[in-house]
């Protein structure tokens, strides 16, 4: 139902909903996905510097190497609520994260790594720079990690 201006009731009752989609920094290997870095041998994900988005034939090729989230980051739109990491108001990954990660240190202006979505990126959004210190320790799928711990 649409209410006066324009807005819905879901959009009133449910603030997510008003704002501007955003990009979730770390969505699942799906076509149409975009390639947003890989990890490399220091443990940390190295973004890309332009814009990939992914094919299913590029995923089947990827994942021949092992679970592909365990060695890229995908972007996509931010589900918010429809995924389980929202917590009503936020994605809960990158406080966790911030939460856990010693050398999330709040960086310099100018210094920040490269990025392709970071005019939408969820994190970025809720956390500025911090977020993107954080970022590059974050591991999709973490489960080779996890077990070699
Ligand atoms: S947290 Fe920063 S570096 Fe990571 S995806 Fe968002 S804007 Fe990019």
């Amino acid at each position: 139902m649409t209410l006066p201006g324009g807005e819905t009731q879901a959009a009133a009752r449910s603030p997510d909903l008003q704002e501007a989609p955003r990009s979730c920094p770390s969505a699942p290997a799906a076509p149409g996905a975009r390639l947003l870095g890989l990890l490399g041998p220091d443990g940390r994900v190295h973004n890309l510097k332009s814009v990939m988005t992914v094919d299913a034939e590029f995923l089947e090729a990827a994942s021949e190497a092992g679970p592909v989230e365990a060695r890229m980051r995908f972007a996509s739109r931010c589900q918010t609520s429809g995924c389980a990491q929202w917590t009503g108001s936020r994605c809960g990954v990158i406080d966790k994260a911030l939460a856990h990660i010693e050398a999330a240190l709040p960086v310099e202006a100018g210094a920040l790594p490269p990025c392709t979505i970071r005019s939408d990126c969820r994190w970025y959004a809720q956390t500025g720079a911090r977020a993107c210190g954080a970022c590059s320790y974050i591991v999709t799928d973490r489960r080779a990690q996890l077990a070699a711990e």
